[in-house]
């Protein structure tokens, strides 16, 4: 149906003849029904944008139709018509949603008026309806758009701490991460350990094995060093070529040793086979260990320092050891 549509109702046979007519003649197309089960049923077929009906019906009432019609499209403009005398129908119909009433019988001028500023309100509220669900849409869609570049931005945040082989900490985020934990060992008085680990050998490896089987190692290694630490505050990073630190805050040197035995123990247990080890039949890794109760002025070098010396004293006392 067009946005001129109407449906008219009224048992009234000849007044909905003439007022059907007239408003025809003002353009609108017009579609007529002399009972309120009649006008239900063309309402339901046509579904127009204007409902005019008479009140006071046999059968089903103008009330029960505007009731209907609220229920089904409760944009309709609907006008009633009432007679003298029944202005508590006419309140019960604007109750209703009714968008205004008319006397009986009304004026074909006034009629027409009325149809035309409901026709026009009801424009501007489906506008706003529609563009009020164009603002949802895309306000979802933006919401959406923000969501996908989090997590792209977490992505990114994430791949610039971390080494792209062993998926452990770089050595950009080990230096973050000791500054930040010496200043915590200072505030809190307690102990700060560090493990520094060189893989025995390596050199021999990727000359005999092949650089592949090297990268593959490392990843090996560094699985098993993620397995050793127990606490979300302990963390591994890449060091060097095939050398890693673990970082092991509010640990004493005890129990620093306990975690780089463990350690040593996993890797040989990897049996990676290297039959060019000058140490045993398989890769084995030499570990350093350092741990201080940090105090005002400690430099956070002297942490992985005497951790490398205690490493460089476990290579010189034969490899695939703990000192510190
Ligand atoms: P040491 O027992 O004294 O530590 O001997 P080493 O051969 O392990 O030590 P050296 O420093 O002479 O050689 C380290 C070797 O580690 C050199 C290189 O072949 C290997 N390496 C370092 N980084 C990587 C890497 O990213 N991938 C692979 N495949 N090998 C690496
Ligand atoms: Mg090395
Ligand atoms: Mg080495």
């Amino acid at each position: 149906m067009s946005d001129k549509s109407i449906l008219y109702i009224d048992d009234e046979t000849s007044l909905l003849q003439i007022m059907s007519h007239a408003l025809e003649k003002r353009g609108y197309e017009v579609a007529t029904a002399s009972s309120g089960e009649s006008g239900l049923q063309i309402f339901n077929e046509i579904k127009p944008n204007v409902v005019v009906t008479d009140i006071m019906m046999e059968g089903i009432s103008g009330i029960e139709v505007l009731k209907q019609v609220k229920k089904e499209r409760p944009d309709t403009v609907v006008i009633a018509l009432t007679g003298y005398g029944t202005m508590d129908t006419s309140i019960e119909a604007l109750r209703l949603g009714a968008y205004d009433y008319l006397l009986k019988p009304c004026d074909r001028d006034e009629l027409a008026i009325k149809i035309s500023k409901g026709l026009k309100q009801q424009g501007m509220e489906r506008q706003i309806k529609d563009l009020n669900e164009q603002l949802i849409a895309a306000n979802s869609e933006l919401i959406k758009r923000e969501e996908k570049l989090k997590s792209k931005t977490e992505e990114l945040e994430k791949l610039a701490i971390l080494d792209g082989l062993t998926n452990t900490y770089n050595r950009r985020y080990l230096d973050q991460y000791l500054d930040q934990e010496v200043k915590r060992a200072i505030r809190n008085k307690h102990e700060l350990a560090c493990v520094l680990l060189d893989i025995d050998c390596f050199k021999q490896y990727n000359d005999n094995y092949g650089h592949q089987a090297g990268d593959d190692g490392l990843k090996q290694i560094a699985k098993v060093l993620c397995e050793s630490l127990h606490r979300a505050s302990d963390i591994i990073a890449r060091y060097g070529g095939e050398e890693f630190a673990v970082i092991l805050p509010d640990t004493s040197l005890e129990g620093a040793l306990k975690i780089a035995e463990a350690i040593k123990e996993a890797v040989v247990s990897l049996n990676i086979e290297h039959a060019h080890s000058s140490v045993a039949e398989c890769v084995t890794v030499s570990l350093g260990v350092s741990a201080f109760k940090p105090a005002n002025g400690f430099q956070t070098r002297t942490l992985v320092e005497a951790a490398d010396k205690a490493l460089y004293k476990a290579k010189n006392n034969g490899r695939n050891q703990v000192s510190y």
